[in-house]
């Protein structure tokens, strides 16, 4: 594999599950940067720094610790400071934090460095916000996975009653809105699908068919 393959898109639209069935398939390693945004949430939270208060998150900056590991299995762990707080990233409030922390320009090129050096040494695939228009800009293979946000809403609420976890409709749909507006609204680096970028819509569509699709797209 040449290229690296960059995957953008809205909270909620499956990118991170088609991204690592096309990971497993290229045989090259998937890198969730959503989780990066969320460690920089959950280090905000632990040390008491209001991700609301950019001039106290910048200032905490210079002492945030993000590393990116994998498991033999090719599994993607976050650790902050040494310790794995992977288990910590997957709440409403920590999504809701990552939106917010990412709309720092200072949090972003801290993060945007770390995901070019994993891409630097081999062809990885890549998801995120911001990957097709801004940290993989020069790869040709560019993808935009998006659904409406009812049919997001309705994959959320299916996969929290499969965990056995309370799940409302209509409160998650409200989150995900604010958070596919905060995503495309900000100022720097926001959620755009350009002209040179695949749109896929999987409203739809099952994994199956997004994997194979963005598959004979890369080969093509
Ligand atoms: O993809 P995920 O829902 O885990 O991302 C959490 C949040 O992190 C997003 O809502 C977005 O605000 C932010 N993010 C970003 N740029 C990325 C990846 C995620 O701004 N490349």
């Amino acid at each position: 594999m040449k290229y690296s393959i960059a995957i953008d898109g809205p909270a909620g639209a499956g990118k991170s599950t088609v991204a690592k069935i096309a990971a497993k398939r290229l045989g090259i390693p998937y890198l969730d940067t959503g989780a990066m945004y969320r460690a920089a949430a959950v280090a905000c939270k632990q040390n008491a720094v209001d991700v609301k208060d950019w001039d106290a998150v910048r200032a905490f900056l210079p002492f945030m610790n993000i590393e990116v590991r994998y498991l033999p299995t090719g599994e993607q762990r976050m650790i902050s400071d040494g310790e794995d707080i992977t288990h910590l990233l997957r709440t409403e409030e920590i999504s809701q934090g990552a939106s917010l922390v990412s709309m720092i320009p200072e949090v972003r090129d801290y993060l945007v460095e770390l995901q070019r050096k994993v891409a630097h040494a081999q062809a990885v695939i890549m998801d995120g916000r911001d990957i097709c228009t801004n940290v993989l800009s020069d790869t040709p293979h560019k993808f935009f996975i998006t659904a409406s946000a009812e049919e997001r809403a309705r994959r959320r609420v299916k996969q929290l009653v499969e965990q056995g976890q309370p799940a409302d409709y209509e409160t998650i749909l409200n989150d995900i809105i604010r958070r596919d507006k905060q995503d495309s609204e900000r100022e720097y680096m926001p959620l755009v699908c350009k002209e040179d970028t695949i749109k896929i819509d999987t409203t739809e569509l099952t994994i199956d068919e997004v994997v194979d699709a963005l598959l004979r797209e890369v080969r093509e």
